[in-house]
């Protein structure tokens, strides 16, 4: 049989859209039963694929399941257009750029003249959200359609303006130089979404020691500064000497540091740094004039003077110095770090000296150390050389903690002796910047960072930037606080959660091009797409009524959201000042009221450290906490054959495609079910003709109790195999309960698939009741309907019904037909027949009659007393058996029984006799002989019989 899935689904899609079914509104304020759930909208520069499939599919069951719980659900779904990437899109296009329309006809399927179309931002914006809700109906997704919008509607920008003054009047907005990862080649700050490469890269803040030293310019020497970058800026008492990379490239520059807030430039000096540096230092605020290029072995054999100290101090070769980080001049201190007393230790040797005790300055004591804990620890582990990198990492970073943690500066460190590391490197990094011998230059943590176009990341320090502060420790206090009373699915996010607001900093939160919502106290600037995303689901309550009365932008004012948001104001006033009706304003209000807070909030993993975060501390800073975010629940990524998607390369998968090809119920079924929510989903398109095969099999079982009037059944009439059934169904009632509950969408179906063997088996075992199989056919019907509505609604009007299967109720759970001894049964006896089956094979013969024995009544007492004490091992049972002295004539066997019971399985007492007997028939028609149940005792085969496994004899 085949069933034309394509068909049924557009013909409920119709069904549903004209008779809009999915349209909700807020309900009895005084009795809240909502479900207010989203997913994280798609981003629209491309089609949606089989990513977003899993995202917005699993939010989608979970809504429909909701509902049919009798709740008031909120599912609705925007579009994300801000920020630069569509304006790229469309100039790619514009272009004629050869790859991007490759790309674009093939893997997005547009058709070519179509795609030349696009060569504006408005002509993308409108083209990729009538394909994505193209998408989504075509997918049967129960949305409400009232409230859908794009993020550069002037509507939601007056919403997103409203944000950005409330922030600002809270003090979470400040403008400054800041240093941000920017793409010369783009010309932009580069956001998370935007890098190809080194999302999980932070900036770490090196301190430049301004050392001084002597260098020819121009025939004449000139003083110079040589500033060693380091990361432990307390050491600087301990510097010995100086690395160079003889090989590298040095430039000698004059630099001039741009003064904050004024036009004007001051000189820094002469100084040496190596090529790459001289970038960094340009990008971050210094003006730098090169005089010349010389090689680092020019500057081996001078001397440079430690500005703490007035100490002179030799430059030595280091080949280990890597001129891409810092400057590429590093201080020596060898007494505390593993590297520089290898290095030094090696220099000495390859000109004949030995290095002694007394040319290290040791500057911190560590308990369980001596005086020069970098040499101790070398020694013990055995460092030969520098080549020796993995056991020199290793060094390095337990030394480093260590110190960190429990290290006091000595006696050589002036006025800093006796303060703890932990506490002093702020204070040393403050003093040094004070006295002008210090300064900050911003690293990346990794090397790549690679924005979208291809090219390398840079630290740039922008002047005049807007920022959310993300680092207010107030704040995060508040972030923490809604994470505590949130729910997580993996519960592992809690913390995963908790550690990412710790780990939070200032965000640059606008741009200077793209789409997107201008900052509203600095017109100059765009808001950008991580930052005018965190609250829109609170746009999601209104904008019904904005979208039905065609409000206009210039009638959202701040005070309109005031009083939606927060009731403040008088309603009159706004009224009046805004023209929209107060029934209109109050009917905005009560829907935030009602549907607020967000109950659930999905996405995919990779926005955990940005987005879901963001929405933490927006939500917590804008609304008052009784409308803060309950939920997060978080899925995997999808691969299609082992192979990552990719907009530009493929795989993709258009969500379209599925539809159009499986139908919308088998790609809903096979998406949900294919993975663990927290595991990564391979697509393998054998397996969703699989799930197609199934759910065929649940149709057909359908057909075929469509004409079977459904009515009371009388338990106790009911045969075993009839109870059994009743109570696998009820079983799978609770248990898709709990899967829903839980987003746990892959068990729902692994039910699914166990009531197709049930059902086998059931017809096996000569169960035949057309009422019970009706029944179980039209509470599947609902228990499947959240993930195939298109498929039950077919069914449930085959049934006769006239209601919609989406719209009822999900089936209840009763416990008075839960019976786990008949599952116990039911085991025993497909385990007997397998075990009949392997004796026969081995034994090579064609049975005429099978003698079945179960086990003597006093083998059932010992498993009863195992059962109550399950706890116990072998040792401690057998005198607790003992103490029943009619078990003492069996004193040898027992050890034995117990411990084969143990093998089988230690579970209730069930009546296997009257199992057997009720199973005989299908024994016989199986092996196609008689079967005899604990008959005339052939070849003592009787006393081998324990519970759960029969003894078994084959005659001939
Ligand atoms: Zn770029």
């Amino acid at each position: 049989m085949t069933v034309d899935f394509i068909k049924i689904g557009e013909k409920w899609q119709k069904k549903w859209e004209e008779d809009r079914i999915f349209e909700i509104d807020a309900g009895d304020p005084d009795d809240k039963n909502k479900f207010f759930i989203t997913a994280a909208f798609p981003y629209l520069n491309g089609v949606l694929h089989a990513g977003h499939l899993r995202t917005f599919t699993i939010p989608e069951v979970v809504a429909r399941y909701q509902r049919m719980k009798g709740k008031k659900v909120l599912w609705t779904i925007g579009y994300h257009v801000t920020g630069t990437p569509i304006l790229g899109l469309a100039e790619l296009i514009k272009k004629r750029d050869k790859k991007t329309l490759e790309a674009y006809n093939k893997l997005h399927n547009i058709p070519m003249k179509e795609l030349l179309k696009l060569d504006s931002p408005e002509a993308i914006v409108e083209y990729f959200s009538k394909r994505a809700t193209n998408a989504f109906k075509k997918m049967g997704f129960s949305l409400d359609w009232r409230r859908n919008f794009t993020t550069d509607d002037g509507r939601f920008k007056k919403f997103i303006e409203w944000q950005f003054l409330k922030l600002k009047e809270k003090g979470y907005i400040k403008k400054g130089s800041h240093p941000v990862r920017y793409c010369p080649c783009c010309d932009n700050p580069v956001e998370d979404h935007d890098l190809l490469e080194g999302e999980d890269a932070t900036l770490v803040e090196y301190v430049l020691i301004k050392f001084k030293g002597r260098i020819e310019v121009d025939g004449k020497e000139e003083e110079c500064i040589i500033p060693m970058a380091t990361l432990r800026p307390e050491t600087v008492f301990g510097v010995v000497n100086a690395w160079i990379n003889p090989d590298g490239k040095y430039l000698v520059v004059k630099v001039y540091k741009e003064v904050d807030g004024e036009d004007k430039l001051e000189y820094k000096g002469i100084w040496v740094v190596s090529e790459e540096a001289s970038e960094k230092l340009r990008n971050q605020g210094r003006v730098v004039e090169v005089i010349k290029e010389i090689k680092g072995e020019e500057l081996v054999g001078k001397t440079v003077i430690n500005p703490v100290n007035n100490r002179e101090v030799p430059i030595y070769p280091a080949k280990f110095v890597d001129t891409s980080v810092g400057t590429g001049c590093v201080m020596s201190v060898p007494a505390h770090a593993p590297y520089d007393y290898v290095a030094l230790r090696d220099y000495y040797r390859s000109v004949g000296k030995e290095l002694k005790d007394e040319d290290l300055i040791p500057l911190i004591e560590l308990e369980n150390y001596g005086k020069y804990p970098a040499k101790e620890i070398v020694e013990k582990m055995g460092i030969k050389s520098q080549e020796d990198r993995k056991k020199l990492e290793e060094a390095t970073s337990k030394i480093y903690k260590e110190e960190y943690h429990k290290g006091i500066l000595n006696e050589n460190c002036g006025k800093y002796s006796g303060m703890a590391i932990r506490e002093v490197k702020d204070v040393i990094t403050r003093d040094l910047l004070e006295k002008g011998i210090g300064e900050i230059l911003y690293e990346f943590s990794e090397p790549r960072v690679i924005c979208r176009c291809g090219s390398k990341c840079v630290v740039k320090l922008v002047k005049g930037q807007w920022f959310i502060t993300y680092s207010d420790e107030e704040w995060k206090k508040l972030a923490h606080k809604c994470v505590d009373r949130m729910e997580f699915i993996p519960e592992s996010l809690k913390k995963e959660f908790h550690n990412k607001i710790d780990w939070m900093k200032d965000k640059a939160c606008a741009r200077r091009r793209g789409l997107g919502t201008r900052l509203p106290f600095d017109k100059d600037w765009v808001i950008e797409s991580l930052s005018d995303s965190t609250i829109y689901m609170a746009y999601y309550t209104i904008g019904k009524t904005i979208n039905i009365h065609n409000i206009r932008e210039e009638q959202l004012t701040p005070q309109l959201f005031n009083y939606i948001f927060y009731g403040k104001g008088d309603i009159k006033e706004i009224s009046k000042m805004t023209g929209i009706s107060k029934e209109l304003i109050e009917e905005m209000r009560r829907e935030f009221s009602y549907f607020y807070p967000l109950d659930w909030r999905c996405s995919a993993k990779d926005l955990i450290s940005n987005h879901l975060t963001f929405m933490i501390f927006n939500h917590v800073a804008l609304f008052p906490e009784k409308f803060w975010p309950k939920g997060i629940v978080v899925n995997g990524y999808v691969t299609i054959e082992g192979k990552k998607l990719s907009k530009s390369k493929g795989p993709l998968l258009p969500v379209e495609e599925v539809a159009e090809t499986y139908g919308p119920d088998v790609g809903r079924f096979y998406i949900t079910t294919c993975a663990e929510l927290p595991h990564d989903a391979d697509v393998k398109f054998k397996e969703i003709e699989k799930v197609k095969d199934n759910l065929e099999k649940f149709y057909q079982f359908a057909q075929e109790v469509a004409d079977v009037s459904s009515g009371d059944l009388n338990y106790e009439e009911l045969s075993v195999i009839d109870k059994w059934l009743l109570h696998r169904l009820h079983k799978a009632i609770k248990l898709s309960d709990e899967s829903y509950n839980t987003f746990q969408l892959r068990k729902v179906g692994v039910l699914f698939y166990q009531l197709i063997n049930d059902l086998r088996w059931y017809k096996r075992r000569g169960g035949n009741n057309k009422k019970l199989l009706r029944f179980v056919a039209e509470t599947w019907v609902k228990i499947l309907a959240p993930i195939t509505p298109h498929l039950c609604e077919e069914i449930w009007e085959l049934f006769g019904k006239e209601t919609y299967i989406s719209l009822e109720t999900y089936p209840m759970a009763e416990d008075r037909y839960i019976d786990d001894t008949l599952e116990l049964g039911e085991e025993f006896l497909a385990s007997t027949i397998e075990d009949i089956r392997r004796i026969v094979e081995i034994a090579k013969i064609e049975p005429k009659k099978i003698y079945l024995y179960t086990a003597d009544s006093w083998k059932y007492e010992v498993l009863k007393i195992m059962n109550e004490n399950k706890d116990k091992s072998i040792k401690e049972l057998i005198p607790i058996i003992m103490r029943n002295p009619e078990f003492r004539r069996y004193g040898k066997e027992i050890p034995k029984l117990v411990r084969d019971i143990m093998e089988v399985g230690v579970k209730p007492v069930i009546n296997e006799k009257e199992i057997l007997k009720d199973g005989k028939s299908l024994i016989e028609r199986k092996f196609g002989c008689e079967v005899i149940i604990n008959g005339k005792d052939k070849k003592n085969k009787k006393r081998q019989a324990i519970p759960y496994r029969v003894a078994i004899y084959l005659e001939d």
